[in-house]
């Protein structure tokens, strides 16, 4: 491969990362609470985008708390930001005190069994740890149980309690009745810890009418440009765009197939234009069916869509209607991006957006831009 050859060149799908994009959208969920920190969920590696990137430049612009799900994570944000406030979702790992304060991660604890845990390591080394203590209200995930409340609140003396959190079931649903018990059943649970600081709001809680923004906010989904109020459209910027070049082009007659099973046939004489991604790049191989219209990449300004089974390597756009010389080997195309959203992919795929992100693969070229 030549290493100087421009990035078109070297045939693989692009993925370009747009900083200054999820700087703005931490930006503009922070100005929606203005009177709340605005921390950032980074786990899965930023969900998808590049940890060590989005922090970096979030933190360049005054974000000074992240949340991860893993220690292994919390470890990686660490190195890039060595003043980080970091909470580690999944909690206290058995036995995983020692490792957790060494690289001064916080663990969001969800038992009676991790404030202990906690606490001991503390008492240990003559320090009240900074943790987090999180309240089930309806996920039914990870999280104390109401009732237990008081218990944790004396469990947690040996606790240097930086914060009250718990989760939402549905926010992104603005109507749904489950957020205002959620709210109601937080607001009972944080009554064993008064003074403690809060935080409840997930990207889609940051939008709710009541306005639940506590002390500390955590988006994810929509600093990366997904769509945090599903029935409106979406307030944020496109962070991730997903590029891949045309490899060839040919006509079929109709009645021909294509790809794996032959799923697609054609129904008039078409014109297929391959390109170089698949599953193999986290692409979705569940494209379209169900009643759901397939994917589509823009080609000269033009939708287009994927047409048969999406192979490990290659996807086939039907092309036949964008004029005959605007298709042509090495040109580059967009399936995900301004026009593409994450949540429109997903849609198509049958899947979540936040699943597109995340597997975004590891063979695309990623390229960084702004911040
Ligand atoms: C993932 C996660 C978030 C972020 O949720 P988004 O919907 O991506 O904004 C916040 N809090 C907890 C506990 C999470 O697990």
């Amino acid at each position: 491969m030549n290493e100087t050859a421009p990035a078109e060149a070297r045939a693989g799908a692009i993925l370009t990362i747009d900083l200054t994009a999820l700087v703005a959208n931490w930006r503009r969920l922070a100005a929606r609470a203005s009177a709340s920190e605005c921390a950032a969920v980074v786990k899965a590696d930023a969900y998808g985008l590049g940890a060590e990137a989005s922090v970096r430049a979030l933190a360049a612009v005054g974000c000074r708390t992240f949340f991860v799900a893993t220690a292994g994570e919390g470890e990686r944000i660490r190195a890039v930001a060595p003043r980080a406030i970091v909470y580690v979702l999944e909690g206290l790992p058995r036995g995983g005190a020692r490792a957790l304060a060494a690289a001064r991660l916080r663990p969001v604890l969800a038992s009676l069994e991790e404030i202990r845990e906690w606490g001991a390591f503390g008492r240990s080394i003559g320090r009240r740890l900074p943790a987090a203590l999180q309240f089930d209200t309806g996920m039914n995930r990870l999280g104390l149980a109401l009732r237990d409340a008081e218990a944790a609140a004396i469990a947690a003396q040996d606790v240097d309690l930086t914060l009250t959190m718990s989760h939402f079931v549905c926010a992104q649903w603005t109507d749904d009745p489950r957020n205002a018990r959620q709210i109601a059943a937080f607001e009972e649970a944080r009554r064993a810890f008064p003074g403690a600081p809060a935080s409840l709001c997930n990207s889609s809680g940051i939008f709710l009418a009541q306005q639940p923004h506590y002390d500390v906010l955590r988006p994810g989904y929509a600093l990366y440009g997904g769509n945090p109020t599903p029935s409106a459209p979406n307030p944020m910027l496109s962070v991730a765009r997903l590029e891949a070049p045309i490899l060839a082009t040919r006509w079929i007659e109709a009645g021909e197939s294509v790809g794996y099973d032959g799923v697609w046939t054609a129904a008039r004489p078409t014109r297929l234009a391959t390109l170089g991604l698949g599953y193999g790049d986290g692409f979705p191989a569940a494209v379209g069916g169900a009643g759901r219209p397939a994917p589509e990449a823009i080609v000269a300004g033009r939708r287009c869509p994927i047409v048969g089974r999406v192979s490990m390597d290659f996807v086939m756009l039907d092309v036949t209607d964008v004029p005959e010389g605007a298709v042509y080997r090495g040109q580059t195309v967009e399936l995900l991006g301004e026009t593409i959203g994450v949540d429109e992919l997903a849609l198509r795929c049958g899947t979540i957006g936040y699943e597109i992100l995340t597997r975004l693969g590891r063979r695309y070229e990623r390229v960084y831009i702004g911040g």
